[in-house]
Order: C-alpha cells, then structure tokens, then sequence
C-alpha cells in the first residue's frame, strides 16, 4: 500500500482538527484518578457503558486512598457489567494499592513511571497523558487503528506499528489529532457502515469499502 504524501497528511490533519476543535474524551470524570480508572475500565468497553458504571463506584471509593482499601469482590459487584470484569476489580485495587504504597497516594505523570502501575500499559498511559496533560502523544485504539488504514495513514499490522507510524506522519498536535480521529471514527468513519456522504474527508479516502456516492451529492 502507497501511504499518503506530506501534503495529504498535513490535509487530513488540518481538516481534523478545523471539525474537532476542542476534541476529549467522552469518558466522565472530575479528576486524575477518576480519569484513570475510568480508561482502565473502557479497555474493550464503550466509553458509553463505563460512564454508566463510574458513579456509583466514585460514589463509594471518592479517591485513590479509598480504593486501595477496597475489597475486591465489592469492586467486581460494582463494574460487573463491564467486560473482563474480574481482571479489572483486581487491577484497580492493585494499582490503587501500588500508588498509595509507592508515590505517596500520587498518580504518576510520566509515562516510565505510570506503566508500572497493575493494568496500566502504553495506551491506557497514552490515553491518560493526552487527555489529562495535553501532551503530544499517540494513542491507538480500534477507531484510530480503522481509520489510519481506511486513510492510507499506515499500513502496519499492530496498533504498536500504527502509533509509530502516525506519529512521524503528523509529528506535532498529536494529542488533538488522537482525539478528533477517535471521534471521527466513533461517528462518521464507523467500522460497519460509515457514513460517508457526510464525511468531511470524501475526497482524500480510497478505501475499496467507501460508499459511492452520485454525482449531486459528490
Ligand atoms: Fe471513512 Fe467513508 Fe470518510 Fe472514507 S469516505 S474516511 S470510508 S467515512
């Protein structure tokens, strides 16, 4: 596969950008440590569904010192309706455990030290230092990924792949253009059905599966 030239990059960047201009996250959250737990939970969960989980669990463990005291099998209960519920009752306790033992009850904010923590890898840390601290960095989750390749962005296999591949494409603004992509995937470049009679990206996509659309409306 031909990837994009400078020129289109910077295209499909500033088109990005112009239509989200004040992308974040979906995921509800107050601050820091509801921020992470929230993207710990919306690993292989709808941003949707986890926003309908977080408040009662905030509710009953407001911080990070709380949640470190927490009983598992109570955490379970209240996050049971989120995929890979058990895994994620265990990572949070753990992870809240590691940051009141080890920084002091302070989430860190660097990405060396943030991996450490139980159930935080690359992205979720991504996610978090984007979202939370602006900082200009690629994350790559499944509307990224979809689109990257619909796009002609990269042609890599993993997300991992991916990431280094629209980092040296798009070099700066690179937690914005997270943000708008996974937005723009989320709504308009869907996995099933896209709607590409209101994409603002028409005629810079050549992706087999585009829809056609006719002349009028081209
Ligand atoms: Fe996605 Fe359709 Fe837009 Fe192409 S034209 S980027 S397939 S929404």
């Amino acid at each position: 596969m031909v990837l994009r030239s400078p020129e289109e990059i910077q295209e499909i960047k500033r088109r990005l950008l112009e239509h989200y201009p004040q992308a974040k996250t979906e995921l509800r959250y107050r601050n820091l440590y509801e921020l992470l737990v929230a993207v710990m939970l919306s690993a292989q969960c709808t941003d949707k569904r986890v926003n309908q989980i977080t408040p009662a669990l905030f509710e009953k463990y407001p911080t990070i010192e709380d949640l470190a005291k927490a009983d598992v099998e109570d955490v379970k209960e209240l996050i049971k309706s989120c995929s890979f519920f058990n895994n994620k009752a265990k990572n949070l306790v753990a992870m809240a455990k590691m940051v009141v033992e080890k920084y002091g009850g302070k989430i860190p904010e660097d990405e060396k030290e943030l991996v450490k923590l139980p159930g935080v890898g690359q992205k979720t840390a991504h996610v978090v230092l984007i979202e939370y601290f602006g900082k200009n960095l690629m994350a790559v989750d499944t509307h990224v990924f979809r689109v990257a390749h619909r796009l002609r962005l990269s042609d890599a296999k993993t997300p991992q792949k991916t990431e280094e591949d629209l980092v040296k494409a798009f070099k700066t603004d690179l937690a914005a253009v997270h943000q708008a992509m996974v937005l723009f995937g989320r709504y308009i470049c869907t996995a099933k059905n896209p709607k590409c009679e209101e994409c603002f990206l028409y005629d810079l996509c050549d992706w087999e599966g585009k829809k056609k659309l006719d002349a009028k409306s081209e």
